[in-house]
């Protein structure tokens, strides 16, 4: 089994397979991306590793939120 590790970035965690990542980072986010996770979210994705597009899409938003927070406030 490859290991699954959360996908905030730089967070090297182990998280079950079905979780977006760990417990600390999930909740970090913003209530409408963690539920468009959820909402996309298709069980076994991990193990026919094909997400739906959607889900693509909501991850890919996940990653532009956590980008815009991690900018430096100039
Ligand atoms: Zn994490």
């Amino acid at each position: 089994m490859p290991k699954h590790t959360c996908h905030w970035p730089g967070c090297e965690k182990d998280v079950p397979p079905a979780m977006w990542g760990c417990k600390a980072h999930w909740f970090k986010l913003p209530k409408h991306l963690r539920a468009e996770i959820w909402r996309t979210y298709v069980p076994g994705q991990e193990i026919t590793k094909t997400p739906s597009t959607a889900y693509l899409t909501a991850a890919r938003d996940v990653q532009d939120w956590i980008r815009a927070q991690s900018e430096p406030t100039l």
